[in-house]
């Protein structure tokens, strides 16, 4: 079953179609990649799904209910999360302050900018948020101020802040850009521990064709804002129009 639906979406900006008549199932459970070359629609397509962006027409169904007109709060209390290009951590908080932050805001709803001040520590949303730390492996830096840690370990707290809102889809947008080898190999292995252990569908935009090749079960490919071809990864490697499109060959 198709937990995320996408009929025919279009957007413009301006003279720009962004976006043409766009088409993506994203079966539950599953991980499926969203590629294509720079300026295809990927981030645009991605900003439609958690209320950033409006489309012009079309819909976008989430677990059967619309997502269109709702705010990217009411988006994410609907049980979409999504995961930055940048960490989106706060430096100068610990590790766990953070982890609260998004405890409170999936609880109380609105997201006030000093919850910390508001916030009662310990109690039932600190264990929860050291159970999600425990996942990710980050028990020993829970109070280690934020912007200390490597760009991995932000990557890890950042995605750890995401799950612990307790998401049925995970949206990621190139979790790997700017990452050295050794950490977007980590960043693969933690994206495969955290599929393999909780209930969750991902839906994933990369550049790297490794990462896509190493996690995904199916692949839409987008060219100038339409789908060209969706497949599995094995179809996708060999298929003509693709390798034209994006491998360049
Ligand atoms: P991708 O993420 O695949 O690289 P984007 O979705 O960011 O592509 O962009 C698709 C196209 O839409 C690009 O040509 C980009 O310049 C344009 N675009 C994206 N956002 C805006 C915006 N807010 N205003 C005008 N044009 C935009
Ligand atoms: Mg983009």
């Amino acid at each position: 079953m198709a937990i995320l639906e996408v009929r025919g979406v279009n957007k413009r900006f301006g003279g720009l179609q962004a976006l043409g008549d766009v088409n993506l199932s994203v079966e539950e459970g599953s991980v499926h990649a969203i590629i294509g070359p720079n300026g295809a629609g990927k981030s645009t397509l991605l900003n439609c799904l958690v209320g950033k962006l409006n489309p012009d027409s079309g819909s976008v169904n989430f677990d059967g209910q619309s997502v269109l007109g709702r705010s990217p709060h009411e988006i994410n209390q609907m049980g979409i999360s999504r995961v930055f290009q940048t960490p989106e951590i706060f430096g100068d908080l610990t590790v766990i302050e953070n982890m609260l932050i998004p405890c409170y805001a999936r609880r109380d709803g609105a997201f006030k900018l000093n919850p910390l001040t508001s916030m009662r520590k310990g109690g039932e949303m600190q264990t929860k948020a050291e159970a999600m730390l425990d996942d990710v492996n980050m028990l020993d830096k829970l109070h280690m101020q934020a912007s200390s840690m490597s760009r991995g370990d932000k990557r890890r707290l950042e995605m750890a802040m995401c799950l612990v809102q307790e998401p049925r889809l995970l949206l990621l947008d190139e979790p790997t850009a700017g990452m050295a080898r050794a950490d977007t190999n980590n960043t693969i292995d933690l994206l495969k521990e955290i599929h393999a252990k909780r209930d969750i569908t991902m839906a994933i935009i990369e550049h790297d064709m490794h990462v896509v090749f190493s996690l995904a079960q199916r692949i839409t490919v987008l060219a100038q804002g339409t789908p060209l071809v969706e497949d599995t990864p094995e179809n996708i490697k060999g298929h003509p129009k693709v390798k034209e499109a994006y491998l360049g060959e």
